[in-house]
């Protein structure tokens, strides 16, 4: 075992060296192809069109230095607590059966496993969720290995700004363990939709702070040196029109999805459909978690990925046959 060990050693800069040859310019070797940690952040009733008339400077940012598309779909019904269950047990909501969206204890928990069990059989063990709505604790079930905070929407303060400081905050006092994976759900939008109407002034004006909000979080994780190895996915989970949604409209069903970190394509629009429940099957591909066994409908969106067999693929750029 020695013996092949060591030859492994001195064979790989030979392999390396040669696989250079002929490359106009040489991979950064720094950048890495998987994510030490993945960021989920489910923007409450964010609709597509609301990134074009607010002003969304981080995600733009996002856009731009990830893959994206403006067409993915939620489930149905078109409401959080369903929604939020599809994202993180990989299955729409008949198979989950967290049909309900209102916070009721007696009702108990998902009965599916979610994206935090799933990774912790493979040694990912700590995770972290951020709510900013108690009924989520239908779908998040409380462990020593999770950091769990819930600050409802319905306490004073409790906004986006206040929750993405506490995703630092918690990061940097955590003694027992850092998470690996973050849930975060932020309700602003929502709630300014519900009061005076999705893509009213007030509604736009909620999407500006929660990016601003986003904006935080990012520089949070720069400040903590983990910026590079942090896949940062944000999506919603439901759109709106008038002051509601819930329905089969395109409003209430047509959701972004963006997703920036290590492997992932900049500046590259998604071409396939999505649905919300692939994103739990895309944070085990960023993570480069494959070897766990669940029944689920999430597929990977393998397309934003770059091509690791070999040359990083440039964004939009057809693949060689092979
Ligand atoms: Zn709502």
């Amino acid at each position: 075992m020695t013996v092949r060990v060591s030859a492994q050693w001195w064979l790989t800069p030979v392999l390396v060296s040669v696989s250079l040859v002929g490359l106009p310019t040489p991979p950064a070797a720094a950048a890495p192809a998987y994510a030490d940690n993945v960021v989920v952040i489910m923007v409450d009733g964010l609709r597509p069109d609301a990134l074009k008339q607010a002003e969304v400077p981080t995600l733009d940012g996002l856009i731009k230095r990830g893959a994206s598309t403006m067409k993915a779909q939620t489930v149905e019904p078109s409401l959080t607590l369903p929604a939020f269950a599809s994202m993180m047990s990989g299955l729409p909501v008949d198979q989950h059966g967290v049909d309900w969206n209102e916070y009721d204890p007696p009702r108990g928990f998902i009965k599916s496993p979610t994206l935090f069990e799933i990774a912790s059989f493979n040694g990912r063990k700590w995770g972290a969720a951020f709510l900013n709505k108690e009924k989520l604790l239908h779908v998040i079930k409380q462990d020593h290995q999770l950091l769990l905070n819930v600050c409802s929407i319905n306490e004073q303060g409790c906004n986006a700004k206040k929750i993405t400081g506490d995703v630092i905050d918690s990061y940097k006092t955590a003694t027992e363990g850092k998470p690996a994976l973050f849930v975060v759900q932020l309700a602003d939008a929502d709630a300014a939709g519900h009061d005076q109407g999705w893509m009213s002034k007030p509604y736009l004006k909620a999407v500006e702070e929660v990016d601003r909000a986003i904006g935080t979080l990012l520089k949070g994780f720069k400040d903590l040196g983990l910026y590079d190895r942090t896949t940062f996915i944000v999506t919603a989970d439901h759109g709106g029109h008038a002051k509601t949604h819930g329905t089969s409209m395109a409003e209430d069903m047509t959701i972004p999805w963006i997703a920036a970190g290590p492997g992932i394509k900049a500046g590259y629009e998604i071409k396939r459909p999505v649905s919300l429940i692939d994103t739990a099957a895309t944070i085990m591909r960023a993570f480069n978690i494959t070897d766990y066994y669940v029944e689920w409908k999430s597929r990977p969106i393998e397309e934003i990925f770059v091509d690791r067999a070999g040359t990083p693929t440039p964004s939009g750029a057809a693949k060689p046959n092979r």
